[in-house]
């Protein structure tokens, strides 16, 4: 019999990396999303080419019954929480949504699998965001957390509640603690993203300027579709623990838009601007990662840095537009 993966958020960068990289392991795939509609109504699935390959159902996360019907109905090995409002900045404006769809979805999945008993590996998807700023130093899984947001507040509090439901309740579960992942797939909102596109189409000729918030805030910067395997990893442990997921490098976002526009062969600081109104209400200076206990542990290490990303990046949004 295949496994089969219920991936939580599959219409995401993550959940859509992670349902291909399953299917080609040999699971069967059922994801949920809030919207309805087939798989093709999905832009990433498709992009991807799996959308008839994987089964989406309307879920609401935040709502107890809703997920426990979820759960008993597909009955996975293995459950992948990647759903929830995403971004850090959003998260001023929106810090209900941001609360409701991680803290309260995670814990609602936690009590389906505690409510109907069954063997069900859960992996979450926990933010470096939940450090706060370090004082430049690494975070790894011993660093207590402080964060600095709505959004990081509500991954730190599910942190704690896939913590306590694995101690109490000897469920498998884990949260990797993921620092940034980029990849084509990556909303318009994030700034990473943001950048790429207006680069490339200054690239091709637009007389546009960048608009840019404090480009000193220095990231740890990956490749979405390589992290994913981190995730399936740690569920295939022999114990559930958690597990920081980076790259280990950390870089100012001038160096960042540097490369990008490098990559077009273009001088960055002729087309972009410093808004304040961008600045986000707090922020978090350096975010710094240890992932050395992914690498012991889970043999897993990532291949690709900053440059490399931010020339991925390019590269893919040229052959979008060209
Ligand atoms: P995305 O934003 O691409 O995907 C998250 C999915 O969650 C969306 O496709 C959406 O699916 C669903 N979602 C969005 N907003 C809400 C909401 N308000 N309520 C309920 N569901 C919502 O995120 P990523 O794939 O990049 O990330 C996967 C997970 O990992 C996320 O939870 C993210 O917070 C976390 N993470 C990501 C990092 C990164 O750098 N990418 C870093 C650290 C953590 P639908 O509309 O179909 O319901």
């Amino acid at each position: 019999m295949p496994k089969k993966a219920l991936i939580t958020g599959i219409s995401g960068q993550d959940g859509s990396y992670l349902a291909r990289f399953l299917l080609a392991k040999g699971y069967d795939v059922v994801g949920s999303s809030r919207g309805k509609g087939p798989a093709s109504s999905f832009p990433n699935l498709e992009r991807l080419g799996i959308a008839n390959q994987v089964a989406v159902e309307s879920v609401s996360l935040a709502d107890r019954q809703s997920v426990v019907q979820a759960v008993k109905k597909h009955a996975p090995d293995e459950i992948y929480n990647l759903a929830g409002q995403s971004s850090v900045g959003l998260s001023f404006e929106q810090p209900f949504e941001t609360i409701e769809s991680i803290t309260v979805a995670t814990l609602n999945l936690l009590e389906a699998i505690r409510v109907l008993q069954m063997p069900i590996r859960l992996f979450n998807a926990g933010s470096g965001d939940c450090f706060g700023n370090t004082g430049g130093k690494p975070a790894d899984e011993n660093t207590p957390f402080r964060p600095q947001s709505p959004y990081g507040a509500a991954r730190a509090a599910a942190f704690w509640e896939v913590s306590s439901y694995r101690e109490a309740y000897n469920i498998f579960a884990c949260s990797g603690i993921l620092f940034n992942h980029e990849s084509p797939l990556r909303p318009d909102r994030f700034v990473t993203r943001k950048i790429v596109r207006t680069a490339c189409r200054i690239a091709k000729g637009s007389p546009e300027k960048l608009n840019l918030g404090n480009i000193d805030v220095q990231r740890d910067w990956g490749w979405a579709p390589e992290y994913v395997e981190a995730m399936w990893l740690m569920l295939q442990q022999q114990a559930p623990e958690d597990y920081i997921i980076a790259t280990g490098e950390t870089h100012p976002l001038e160096d960042f838009v540097q490369a990008v526009f490098a990559s077009l062969n273009l001088d960055w600081q002729e087309h972009v601007n410093q808004n304040p109104d961008l600045l986000r209400p707090t922020d978090v200076l350096i975010s710094r990662a240890n992932p050395a206990k992914a690498a012991n542990k889970l043999n897993w290490k990532a291949k690709y840095m900053m440059p490399d990303v931010a020339d991925m990046l390019v590269q893919a949004e040229l052959k979008l537009i060209s």
